[in-house]
């Protein structure tokens, strides 16, 4: 009890607490100003067909590059703006800028992460329809990708969100499942069009071989319920291997690509476009 008590002291006065938030301001501050100013930016990480290997689409991810810091993790960051009110003008330009990029690529989809402080807000619909209309993108190649977090709190809420999602034609994955609770349950109830497999559960696929089993159930309960599955985090061959025969028709990690600068998806699209048509042919739309 007396140790106790004297930790809960140390914790109260502990003088290391000003620190951390001072440096939690300056960097919300901070972050605040790149939004402002436009700083931020996005990269693309190619995602691949499964059994051909062909480029079918990007996830856009957030890169913010802090002044006199370096690069600062999104998942350092996005819980940041999340609880200081950014999420929203962050969302707003990552979902903006990936339409409007994804209009030199006709041929991918484009997938884009939202956060709950986004899902949650009732005019998140609203502001998707805003951009899809304002880029004129096809709504059908855009996927939102989300985390159940909120959703097991909000099941209710979160079942109707989606629906109104689909309802504007885009379409919408379970990101990161099997990292958290997320139950298999789950993913009938909500109607998602896709469920991605964590990085976590990926990499001890060809290691601890009960990983491997409850992997290769969960991919079959989802096939079984006609939603497909994403693998990523795919670093090696052999997971790439296990993970297609598993049932997997999509597969996303550095083996195919790293997170890259939108350039770098155009020039890789233009080569494929100059290949030969028995290669053209392998490219994903078409
Ligand atoms: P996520 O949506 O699950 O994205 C996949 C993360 O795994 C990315 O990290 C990606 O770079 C990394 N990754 C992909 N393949 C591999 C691999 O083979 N090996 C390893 N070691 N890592 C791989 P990143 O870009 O740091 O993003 C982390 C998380 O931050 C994302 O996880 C997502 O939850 C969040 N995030 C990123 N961009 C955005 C954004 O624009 N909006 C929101 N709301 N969240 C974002
Ligand atoms: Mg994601
Ligand atoms: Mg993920
Ligand atoms: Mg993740």
């Amino acid at each position: 009890k007396a140790k106790e008590a004297g930790r809960a002291r140390m914790t109260l006065y502990d003088p290391s607490m000003d620190a951390d938030r001072e440096q939690r301001n300056a960097l919300e501050l901070d972050l605040r100003i790149a939004i402002e100013s436009g700083d931020l930016t996005l990269a693309y990480q190619p995602l691949v067909d499964a059994a051909t290997q062909a480029l079918t689409g990007v996830e856009a991810l957030v890169r913010w590059n802090r002044p006199g810091h370096g690069p600062v993790s999104p998942e350092v960051f996005i819980p940041i703006a999340e609880t200081s009110g950014l999420i929203e003008s962050l969302g707003l330009f990552v979902l903006r800028k990936a339409c409007e990029t994804a209009k030199q690529w006709p041929e991918l989809n484009v997938s884009v992460n939202v956060s709950p402080g986004q899902f949650r807000n009732p005019a998140f619909t609203d502001y998707v329809r805003y951009v899809l209309k304002q880029t004129e993108i096809e709504a059908s190649r855009i996927t939102l990708e989300i985390t159940e977090g909120y959703m097991i709190q909000n099941p209710q809420r979160t079942r109707q969100s989606i629906e109104r999602l689909k309802g504007l034609g885009v379409k919408v994955a379970l990101d990161d499942f099997g990292s958290g609770f997320s139950s298999i349950g789950y993913l009938r109830q909500f109607g998602f069009d896709r469920i991605k497999i964590d990085r976590s559960l990926v990499m001890g696929v060809n290691e601890d071989k009960r990983q491997r089993e409850m992997l290769q159930a969960t991919v079959a309960l989802a096939r079984s319920l006609d939603i497909p599955v994403t693998a990523e985090g795919i670093e090696t061959e052999g997971q790439a291997v296990a993970m297609r025969l598993f049932g997997c028709d999509c597969l996303q990690g550095y083996l195919f690509g790293k997170p890259m600068v939108a350039e770098q998806i155009t020039d890789m699209l233009n080569e494929l476009r100059a290949a030969e048509p028995s290669t053209r042919r392998r490219l994903g739309a078409a």
